[in-house]
């Protein structure tokens, strides 16, 4: 016989079970912990949970979530103004500016093209990023994007509304196909840089 959860439980293990990774299992794993967790550990979880979201907000630039307007990597003046990276997310933000290997700024798209997904170009931080493309200072914009269906559309939509003049590039060898830029190690994140092509 199923036996039914409890009505609270339930609607716990349908909440967990948005979040990415996590199937019916990992939820009731989780659920458990929590059910036996002490109360200040679940209500710190849940404290921080709310104030992820209510104090960081993407930088008005790049689009990058922070708590300071700009963000920590636009303020940075010892970076090359003439190099910008553009990448899906917050995610590869992270990678790539954790293994050091990139000097230049870098612009957060908010997702990638997907007619799948009902994802259009108007969805993601375009409009932003040509605006940022207006005033001739950026001469290289880097393609850093996953070498998957959504990221090839996005790639060839960029490639046809960049202004001419501005030279596109995107990461050379050593990504495998599909593959996810936050697992590659510093190593092969430089190498891909480093032999980045005109695309
Ligand atoms: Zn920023």
């Amino acid at each position: 016989m199923k036996l039914k959860r409890p009505a609270s439980l339930e609607a716990l293990l349908e909440a967990l079970q948005k979040l990415p990774s996590i199937g019916r299992r990992s939820a009731e794993r989780l659920a458990s912990h929590l059910l036996t967790a002490p109360q200040a550990e679940v209500e710190g979880l849940a404290a921080a949970m709310l104030k992820v979201r209510a104090t960081l907000l993407p930088c008005g630039t790049c689009g990058h979530l922070t708590e300071n307007q700009p963000c920590e990597i636009c303020s940075d003046s010892q970076r090359d103004d003439s190099l910008l990276c553009v990448i899906a997310g917050e995610k590869e933000l992270y990678a790539l500016a954790e293994a050091g290997v990139f000097n230049g700024r870098f612009h957060v798209l908010g997702g990638l093209i997907s007619p799948l997904k009902g994802i259009g170009p108007k969805r993601l931080r375009l409009e932003a990023l040509h605006a940022r493309l207006q005033d001739g200072a950026v001469t290289e914009l880097v393609l850093a994007l996953p070498p998957t269906t959504e990221g090839e559309t996005t790639a060839h939509y960029l490639k046809e509304t960049v202004p001419a003049g501005i030279k596109l590039t995107r990461l050379g060898i050593g990504i495998p196909l599909g593959a996810d830029l936050d697992y590659l190690d510093a190593g092969t994140l430089d190498r891909a840089l480093q032999g980045r092509q005109e695309f």
